[in-house]
């Protein structure tokens, strides 16, 4: 459009030119012809010119434009490694590359950690939830679209720094200071130190959060094994009263089986005296009964005698 501008404007020009010297004019139609033929020689001349100068800066242009379409490219690329050199698990720092680090996605709250920070996590965590956010983990995958992006980029960031560098060189040397690259007026290192700085803010505020969970969840555990060291306490009291208990019947029960041992001696004695006692009796009663036995052959012998004498009276006899 600025060339194109220029080109008219310079036409015009020449057309006021030529208006001046047709009304200046008694000089007649010969040098009116000759005039003509100046005037194309001038606008052929002009325009070529014009045209030469419009390729130049239309190349120039081109360059320039395809100079900054690189750089715009390499400041991407060296930012979107910067980037994936951040994409750090928020726990270990580690750069989530697999296969130790494997970044994995969590579902259904969508944060990403390492697969072995994961690990460890859950194997700590009973309630099984994520450990920024605290929502209940449902499921967990490979986050491929990332890790497939850590292999391209990260790593490569100095290379990638390098080759901008190369660009932004060559721009400068061949640039306009007009035109383009005022934007590169705002040092790289700068800005490049305050998105290290971003990037560690949000690094350490997501570790941060992280620590305040767990935190939370350490001391709800706490207080819930406090709750519970409380109840098996009560318990324990409750059960000390019931060993107790236990042991005043077992003491009653010892004294009635000590109780049942004495009795149970004493009818032994018993029984030891009475068998003696009816030993003795028999003794006893086998001796008078040979006393009796012969005190009867003894009143036999009696009878006999006496009825002899007197057989008829004899019982009357002896009776009285
Ligand atoms: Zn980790
Ligand atoms: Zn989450």
């Amino acid at each position: 459009a600025y060339f194109s501008q220029r080109l008219i404007e310079e036409q015009r020009q020449l057309s006021r030119s030529s208006d001046v010297t047709s009304s200046s004019g008694e000089a007649g139609a010969a040098s009116a012809v000759a005039d003509d033929n100046v005037l194309e020689q001038i606008t052929a001349r002009i325009t070529s010119k014009l045209k030469d100068e419009l390729k130049k800066e239309l190349a120039k242009e081109e360059k320039e434009m395809i100079q900054q379409k690189d750089r715009q490219q390499g400041e991407m690329e060296c930012f979107l490694a910067g980037e994936l050199e951040q994409a750090t698990c928020p726990i270990c720092y580690e750069l989530m590359k697999a296969p130790k680090n494997t970044p994995t996605l969590l579902f259904p709250c969508g944060h990403t950690f390492c697969i072995e920070c994961l690990n460890s996590h859950i194997k700590l965590n009973s309630r099984g939830t994520c450990p920024y956010c605290r929502v209940k983990i449902q499921n967990q995958a490979p986050n491929l679209q990332l890790q497939q992006l850590i292999d391209g980029f990260a790593g490569r960031k100095e290379e990638i720094i390098k080759k901008v560098e190369k660009v932004t060189r060559d721009a400068a040397e061949s640039a306009d200071s007009t035109n383009s690259f005022s934007l590169r007026n705002v040092s790289l290192s700068d800005r490049e130190q305050l998105e290290d700085y971003r990037r560690e803010w949000r690094t350490v505020s997501m570790r941060y959060r992280i620590y305040t969970n767990e935190a939370k969840d350490c001391d709800a555990e706490i207080k819930e094994m406090e709750s519970k060291l409380e109840a098996t306490r009560i318990v324990r009291k409750h059960l000390h009263g019931e060993l107790e208990d236990a042991f005043k019947r077992m003491q009653k029960l010892q004294e009635e089986i000590d109780f049942i041992e004495s009795q149970l001696h004493q009818q032994k004695e018993k029984e030891k005296d009475l068998d003696a006692d009816i030993m003795a009796k028999r003794k006893r009663m086998n001796l008078v009964n040979t006393t009796k036995d012969s005190l009867e052959m003894e009143r036999a012998k009696i009878r006999l005698l006496v009825e002899h004498s007197i057989p008829d009276d004899v019982d009357v006899f002896l009776e009285s």
